[in-house]
Order: C-alpha cells, then sequence, then structure tokens
C-alpha cells in the first residue's frame, strides 16, 4: 500500500508534460471573475441575446418530436450536411458534395482539434497567427507538433500580416498553415491580395491549410473571401465554421468543416473518437438557420457594426489606443496611453476599478512582450449594456 504521506502516482504531475503550460482557459477565469464581481462581462465572447425565435422553436420541435435525440449519424445529419453545401455555394459559389466534402463537429473547437490530431505527426511544425484563438496552441501540443507563430502587428490602425516574415517562417518541417479570418482578437480581415499571396505560398511549399473562418459572416468593411477559393486552394484546404458566431446560440456547439473527401476522410477519423457525434436536435435547427435570407445576415452585421462604433468611440473616449476591427465581435485596444504596462494584470484589477471584465491579449501570444498591452473587448451584448460599459470606464 502506498504511504499515507506518498503522493498518488509519486513526483510526477498528474497534468502531463504536453498541456502542462496550459492551466484554464482565460475565458473561464475571466468569466469567473465577471460572476464573482458582479461585472459586466465583455470578456469571453458570446451574444448576451439568443439568436432568432424560430430556430430555437425548430430545436425544440426537433427534441420534442425525436429528432436528433439519439446518436446522429457520425458526419452529421444529412440535412445539416446538405445546408453546409448549399451555404458554400450561396455565399462563395464553393460547391462541396454533402455526402463526403462536409463534416459536422461538436462546435469549431472539435473541427480544430480533429484537423490537428488527424494532419499532423509529432514534429511537424504548424505555422499560426499570433495572437491566436488559445485551443490552437493547446491542439497543437496534443498533436506533439510545435507551433512557430507569425505575429500580426499594428499598423496604420489595425493589425497587419507581414508576407515575408509568413513565408520566412516556412521550413522543411512546415506541414500545415492554420489560418484565421476575420481574426479573433485582432479583428483583422485578410485581403484579397493577402489571401492569394498566402495561397501562393501554399501551393509553393506543398503545405496544407486549416482556415478558421467562424467569424465569417461578421465582416463590416467588405465581404468575407474564403481561402479555399483561391488556385490550387481546394485540394489542400480544411475550411472551418460554426453555427456558434452566426447563429447567436453558441451553446449549441454545432461546428463543421468543408473540405476535399481525403481530408474529411483523415479529420474523421481523429473526430470519431473525441465526440464521437454531438448535439443531434440542434443540427435539425441549424439546418434551418443555414436556410435563412439575406437579411437575417444583413440585420446581424448592421447591429453589430452599430455595436462596434459605440464601444470604439467609448473606449477612445476612456483613452485607450483603439483597433477599430474590420470583422469579429472583438474590439483589440492598447493600454499604453492610460500609463499602463500589462494587460493580464489591468484585466484582473479591472472588475474592482470599474466593474468591466475584459481579456488581456498577452495569453496569445508566445512573444508576450508582443501583446503585453493588449486588451480585448466583446461588443456582442445589448445597446445598453455597452452603453453602461462605456460610462464605467470614464472611470478610468
Ligand atoms: N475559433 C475561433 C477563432 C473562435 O473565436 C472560437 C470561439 N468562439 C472558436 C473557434 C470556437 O467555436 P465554437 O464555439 O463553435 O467551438
Ligand atoms: N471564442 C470565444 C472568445 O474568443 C470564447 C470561447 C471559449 O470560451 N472557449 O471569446
Amino acid at each position: 500500500m502506498t504511504p499515507m504521506s506518498a503522493p498518488v502516482g509519486g513526483d510526477r504531475p498528474f497534468l502531463n508534460r504536453r498541456l502542462a503550460a496550459f492551466g484554464t482557459t482565460i475565458f473561464a477565469e475571466m468569466s469567473a471573475l465577471a460572476a464573482r464581481t458582479g461585472s459586466i462581462n465583455l470578456g469571453q465572447g458570446f451574444p448576451d441575446t439568443d439568436g432568432p425565435a424560430q430556430i430555437a422553436e425548430a430545436a425544440s420541435r426537433a427534441v420534442l418530436t425525436g429528432q436528433g435525440n439519439q446518436y446522429p449519424p457520425g458526419p452529421g445529419i444529412a440535412e445539416l450536411r446538405t445546408a453546409i453545401a448549399a451555404h458554400q455555394q450561396r455565399f462563395y459559389g464553393l460547391g462541396y458534395d454533402p455526402d463526403s466534402e462536409v463534416l459536422v463537429t461538436a462546435g469549431a473547437t472539435e473541427a480544430i482539434a480533429a484537423c490537428l490530431l488527424a494532419l499532423l505527426e509529432p514534429g511537424d511544425e504548424v505555422i499560426a497567427l499570433e495572437p491566436y484563438y488559445d485551443s490552437y496552441a493547446a491542439c497543437i501540443a496534443m498533436a506533439g507538433a510545435t507551433r512557430v507563430p507569425v505575429t500580426l502587428r499594428p499598423h496604420g490602425g489595425a493589425f497587419a500580416l507581414d508576407l515575408d516574415e509568413l513565408r520566412a517562417a516556412v521550413t522543411p518541417r512546415t506541414r500545415l498553415l492554420l489560418l484565421n479570418t476575420p481574426h479573433n482578437p485582432t479583428g483583422t480581415v485578410l485581403t484579397p491580395d493577402e489571401l492569394a499571396a498566402i495561397a501562393a505560398l501554399a501551393v509553393e511549399r506543398d503545405l496544407l491549410v486549416v482556415t478558421d473562418e467562424v467569424y465569417e459572416h461578421l465582416v463590416f468593411e467588405g465581404s468575407h473571401t474564403p481561402l479555399a477559393g483561391f488556385p490550387g486552394m481546394r485540394e489542400r484546404t480544411v475550411t472551418i465554421s460554426s453555427a456558434g458566431k452566426t447563429y447567436s446560440f453558441t451553446g449549441w456547439k454545432v461546428g463543421w468543416i468543408t473540405a476535399p473527401p481525403e481530408l474529411v476522410s483523415a479529420v474523421r477519423s481523429a473526430k470519431q473518437f473525441l465526440t464521437y457525434v454531438s448535439s443531434g436536435p440542434f443540427q435539425y435547427a441549424i439546418a434551418e438557420a443555414l436556410h435563412l435570407p439575406d437579411a437575417y445576415y444583413d440585420a446581424l452585421r448592421a447591429d453589430l457594426a452599430a455595436k462596434r462604433d459605440i464601444l470604439a468611440d467609448g473606449l477612445a473616449a476612456a483613452g485607450f489606443q483603439v483597433f477599430r476591427p474590420r470583422g469579429t465581435y472583438f474590439i483589440t485596444t492598447d493600454i499604453t496611453p492610460l500609463g499602463e504596462k500589462d494587460g493580464l494584470a489591468f484585466c484582473r484589477a479591472l472588475p474592482e476599478r470599474c466593474e468591466v471584465v475584459a481579456i488581456p491579449n498577452q495569453v496569445f501570444y508566445d512573444d508576450k512582450a508582443a501583446g503585453a498591452t493588449q486588451v480585448r473587448w466583446a461588443f456582442c451584448k445589448k445597446t445598453e449594456v455597452l452603453e453602461e460599459a462605456v460610462e464605467r470606464l470614464r472611470r478610468l
């Protein structure tokens, strides 16, 4: 028997080496802080108003009529896969076969995990735009691969990608480019020229590309251009999206990938051992959501554009340097003009100072210094909530 004083499993920590650095996600920490202090939560990105009632009714109808209450098919229900393929055709003119080129996942989060676990060997290098969404780093680590960040840097009021830096980051070990546009947390939307250059590089160096486009419908200037549409890209690209952002049902966790059959098949091999399937009745509801008329998408965008302006102007008035986003529902600011140097300390103290919660971008960086003074604010909240937050931020 193990003596009482000896730790279970010996001196070895329970959490393995690959995940040891990751701790608790910043979203959980900051949402708990908001709840504990009764602060306005502009941290974790979720809307404080649910999506269309008609879609909520479709979900409740599915539950009550026994649609999806038992395991749905592994790749997702046919109605949803067909609707996803129709969406890619309708918005982007991209043709995908619902049976062999679409896979439904437990949110974009599972899609990211399944892609990286399926497509990488230990030792492969993955290039990701920094600041990166936190699950990218964790999933690259779980796959035993190495992340190679390429930093988006402030330039003319926005965060810009340096294509030369991207090109220089590719080595013979690079297997995969992990992109995200519109980009969380900076709000940058890669331009068609930038995407064309990235595509040319991927073709030239024969790289796989996983592109996270969950904010595809939240572009305020211009429109979203999927990377998969560029020459040479269809056959090497896995496109990820999710219903969470587009339809304001982040708790339903319905996500998907579109890709050629061989890539879908590889990703499905990993996905089947993660959740196997998820969100049965919600899949029926999201199949309906994907057919909403253009007016729905236009109204969503107009509503969020107005909210972006309220929060951006308020943050500027409170003294922050504001990077006005072209997409997503996040604003990145710099706290230097307020005499602050450390975004993490600033965010931890903010509830006490003015009862608002935000996210320190430095947790999304390997180069902590590059992100030290950046703080992110979510504007997918009711207008009166944003106005109250702006009022409180004036106290700073
Ligand atoms: N990718 C990005 C860039 C995100 O911001 C998020 C979080 N909303 C996700 C993926 C995860 O999406 P989901 O909630 O569908 O898992
Ligand atoms: N994607 C959301 C954000 O960036 C949060 C998702 C999560 O909590 N993991 O705020």
